[in-house]
């Protein structure tokens, strides 16, 4: 085989094993847990475990980490499978269950016992953390840990068969009690636990511990390369010790890599399970979340999410990515794809007064300026329109370029207009306001050199089509919310504006907007349909990023 030249940490090490022969292939896997849905971190993990792969010509399994029974669902399961896919990664055949392999994880652990390298403890809760020792101070031997290898094989056999109580002994590893990692003190292996298993059912009422069947796991797939986060570090020595004491050839190398941090959300499962469960967001694929399925709902193709685990890269120590590269990323993609069209988020009504009543002009304008093979369209263009509130101010700051008293505007792709009168309610509120139009401006042209700097964009009153439109907010009102300060809590920091409803009024074609099309509303952003409410048969947009780059801006030259 041509091995190709490495282009970050993990591939050296790849690079170096094929090199010297330690290895002939590549074998990875994704390890998810099914206890909640896949985040954008996952995606790191994903992408690195499946292209570190495809580089060396080598296969990824997908499998299910599925040790613990009481946190773990079938819905889990498939919201797994579909976001893996989703974001364009293939598994073939190889999916895999950590339950599947129980009876032969339970038969290593019968090795380990024989060869001396396991003991049933009985110590209970409090005592077990007692004989643990400290970081400083090394721990004390269980009174159980010489017990003879038949009583252990015995009474870890009886463990199976149900005849103890949870919490009353377990099964550890016979390694150090002064080691100075913690991992090493007589770790436990298997545990007492009456539950049912969303696979195994109520066949087993012992489990192995995720640092035990981890290493087998993936012994007994033959991956060669096991990479996770750097958590993992000092388990490490675990993983080596499981696989030696069971004197087991053609061993895993578990290599580590700094977990993805991203700004103003957060990426603990157990969080945002707490988000879902407590209503905070519409469920996992809320497009607040940074869950696979969020991100989908808000927008996100999969190749913007690929383009930025690439961006991000893969090192060894922590750091924390700025959420602006991610909207950096699908910016750019959607600024060459997203179909254009003119919405009015926060509508006032304009009134053209020198326009006939019933007279309609067929308007046109670019599908995407800067893609002219996308085409053209024609919009009808009449007497009354609406605008944006915002884009009207009655004593306007110097600059302001948009439509005021006696100043004139362009609307986009139609004429200049200039305002002539304004209609109030009776308390003040603006009601209509009247302009007049220069017929010699057609198409937005200046027809005698006068400058006109604003253009706005506007929507047809009698073509407007209705539409529910959701902006978003960061969910946290802080960078870093997972590292708060010692009298909050992160709750404390969720952004109380993190969605925004408008009801806004679209140009006419988008009566007939689909799923799979994007749209950059002009001045507004980039919008889709979200997937749940049209399902209802509803209108609705969410925004999946707004048009201004803070990030690309914020880069040294
Ligand atoms: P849990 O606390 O439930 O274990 P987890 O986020 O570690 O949460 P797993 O299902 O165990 O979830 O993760 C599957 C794989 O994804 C693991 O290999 C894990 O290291 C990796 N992973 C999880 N979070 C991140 C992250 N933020 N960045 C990169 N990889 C991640
Ligand atoms: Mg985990």
């Amino acid at each position: 085989m041509n091995i190709p030249e490495p282009s970050n940490f993990i591939q050296e090490i790849i690079v170096n094993d094929l090199k010297t022969g330690k290895r002939s292939s590549v074998h990875t896997r994704f390890p998810p847990e099914p206890n909640g849905y896949l985040h954008i971190g996952h995606a790191k993990s994903i992408c690195l475990n499946f292209a570190t792969a495809k580089k060396f010509d080598g296969l990824t399994n997908l499998r299910f980490d599925d040790t613990n029974p009481t946190k773990e669902e079938i819905e889990y399961v498939d919201s797994i499978r579909e976001d893996v896919s989703w974001l364009g990664f293939d598994w073939g055949d190889r999916e895999y269950y950590a339950s599947d392999y129980y009876e032969q994880i339970y038969d290593f652990a019968e090795q380990l016992i024989l060869k001396g390298h396991a003991y049933v403890c009985e110590l209970k809760g409090e005592a077990v953390s007692a004989h643990r020792g400290t970081h400083t101070e090394p721990g004390k031997n269980s009174p159980w840990r010489d017990r003879p290898v038949a009583e252990s094989l015995d009474l870890f056999r009886r463990m199976r068969a149900g005849e103890f109580e949870e919490g009353s002994c377990f099964l550890r590893a016979k390694i150090d009690m002064a080691h100075p990692n913690m991992n090493m003190r007589d770790p436990a292996v298997y545990r007492i636990k009456k539950a049912s298993h969303h696979r195994t059912g109520d066949k087993w009422c012992i489990y192995p511990m995720y640092d035990f069947a981890h290493p087998l796991s993936d012994w007994i797939e033959q991956i060669t390369h096991s990479i996770c986060t750097l958590e993992f570090e000092a388990h490490r020595p675990l993983y080596d010790w499981f696989l030696e004491a069971l004197e087991l050839k053609n061993r895993p190398q578990q290599i580590e890599f700094a977990r993805l941090n991203l700004t103003y959300t957060m990426m603990s499962k157990r969080r945002l399970l707490e988000l879902v469960q407590n209503n905070v967001v519409m469920g996992w694929s809320d497009p607040r979340m940074p869950t696979l399925s969020g991100l989908r709902r808000r927008g996100y193709s999969p190749s913007s999410i690929r383009e930025f685990c690439d961006r991000i890269g893969v090192a060894k120590a922590d750091s924390m990515v700025d959420i602006n590269l991610l909207y950096f990323c699908i910016r750019e993609e959607l600024n060459a794809t997203a179909q254009r069209a003119m919405a009015v988020l926060d509508p006032i009504k304009v009134v053209i007064d020198n326009w006939e009543e019933g007279r309609f002009e067929e308007i046109e304008v670019e599908n995407n300026p800067g893609d002219l093979s996308q085409g053209t369209r024609q919009i009808l263009f009449g007497r009354e329109l609406y605008i944006e509130r915002d884009d009207f101010m009655e004593e306007p700051p110097k600059k302001y370029f948009r439509l005021r008293p006696d100043g004139e505007v362009r609307l986009k792709g139609a004429y200049f207009v200039k305002c002539v009168r304004v209609d109030k309610d009776a308390e003040g509120n603006i009601l209509e306001i009247h302009c007049t139009y220069d017929p010699a401006s057609r198409g937005g042209e200046s027809p005698d050199g006068r400058k006109v700097k604003g253009t706005i964009q506007w929507v047809s009153v009698p073509h407007a089509v209705n539409a529910e439109v959701r902006l978003f907010n960061h969910l946290f009102t802080v960078e870093d919310p997972a590292n708060t300060p010692e009298d909050k809590v992160w709750l404390d920091f969720l952004n109380p504006n993190s969605m925004l409803t408008c009801q806004a009024k679209l140009e006419p074609m988008m009566a007939q907007a689909t799923m799979s099309d994007r749209y950059q509303f002009m001045r507004l952003g980039y919008f889709c349909l979200d997937s749940e409410k049209s399902k209802e048969g509803g209108l609705v947009f969410n925004r999946t990023v707004e048009l201004k780059d803070s990030w690309a801006k914020a880069q040294p030259k």
